[in-house]
């Protein structure tokens, strides 16, 4: 039985002031630990405190949350996010040379920061971490995609995501019906969360510049999403976005007989997969699992 006088615990201390500025600066803590960066693991270092802050803010109130990071690196986000009002900060990172140089953070956090070493990609962030929670990260690029893909079929367990992507992925998350950069990944995106652009940023903001701008952008769960299942929606924006330029009629054969598909929901055979809208697949994709129900044994 809980105890009716006890406060709750989100309210039972203040959350400790931290100061990233109070730990040697980032390109001291890269330089003592040699740190260069591994193009492999995507690392592109945001040594601004100011940016780091920026983005940790734009994460929203944090009070009561648990934030989790994938890829601190030298810290600079897990900095910031700790000067935020987070409960408690978990940081997911691959590359254990980061781990003995992130330790002056884990001891300046006094119990608020706890690193897992380990590959992101094989990590249930939701057993690592209480609720709320929310995800914030400047995203190692090569894995930007499978990581995200990974927490929107759960997206109801975060309270946001907030993250760093290349400019083109992120185009291609917000893009609506009709538009160039419009595909599977914008229908998926945007079926389970609203999306947005926070900023963009400039590649000499990192350390070594990639080639390419990136984007923030945050994701909250979408309060009524069309029902659907996943792996029907899957099938259906696969066919229809793999031959984009070619009528539904013709691209969506591999699912079987189109044209009825197409009159059930009432979506017109010539249509292509870029006019078609978020509730417009998720209607391809129950008519398309009610002819091929999931097999259980
Ligand atoms: N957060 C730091 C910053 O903003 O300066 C570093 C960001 S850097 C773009 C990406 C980070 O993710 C690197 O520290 C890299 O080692 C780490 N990383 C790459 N692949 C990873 C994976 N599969 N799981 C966990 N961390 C990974």
């Amino acid at each position: 039985m809980t105890d009716p006088t006890a406060a709750p615990a989100t309210d039972s201390a203040a959350t400790p002031t931290f100061d990233p500025h109070a730990l040697p600066p980032l390109r001291d803590v890269i330089a003592r630990f040699d740190l260069g960066a591994k193009k492999s693991l995507g690392q592109n270092f945001l040594l601004d405190l100011n940016l780091t802050g920026r983005i940790a803010r734009s994460a929203g109130p944090m009070k009561g949350v648990t934030a989790i990071e994938v890829g601190p690196g030298p810290g600079g986000l897990t900095r910031a996010l700790l000067a935020t009002d987070a409960v408690k900060v978990i940081a997911i990172e691959r590359d254990r040379r980061f781990i003995e140089a992130l330790q002056d953070v884990v001891d300046a956090a006094a119990g608020r920061l706890s690193i897992v070493e380990a590959d992101a990609l094989t990590v249930d962030p939701e057993a690592l971490a209480p609720a709320p929670r929310a995800i914030v990260a400047n995203l190692p690029y090569n894995v930007a995609t499978p990581l995200l893909l990974g927490w929107l079929a759960r997206i109801d367990s975060y309270v946001s995501l907030t993250l760093m992507f290349q400019k083109e992925v992120a185009d291609r998350l917000v893009a609506r019906p009709g538009s160039k950069a419009y595909g599977r990944l914008s229908v998926i995106t945007q079926w389970r969360s609203d999306a947005r652009v926070l900023f963009n940023l400039p590649p000499r903001a990192f350390t070594p510049p990639p080639k390419v701008e990136s984007t923030v952008v945050q994701l909250t769960p979408r309060a009524n999403p069309e029902p659907a299942d996943w792996k029907a929606l899957e099938q259906v924006t696969a066919a229809a976005f793999g031959q984009r330029r070619k009528m539904l009629r013709q691209s969506l054969k591999s699912l079987g007989n189109a044209e009825a598909l197409l009159e059930e929901v009432g979506i017109a055979p010539t249509a292509r997969a870029e006019e078609i809208d978020v509730a417009g697949f998720a209607a391809l994709a129950r008519a398309h699992r009610a002819r091929n129900p999931v097999e259980t044994s």
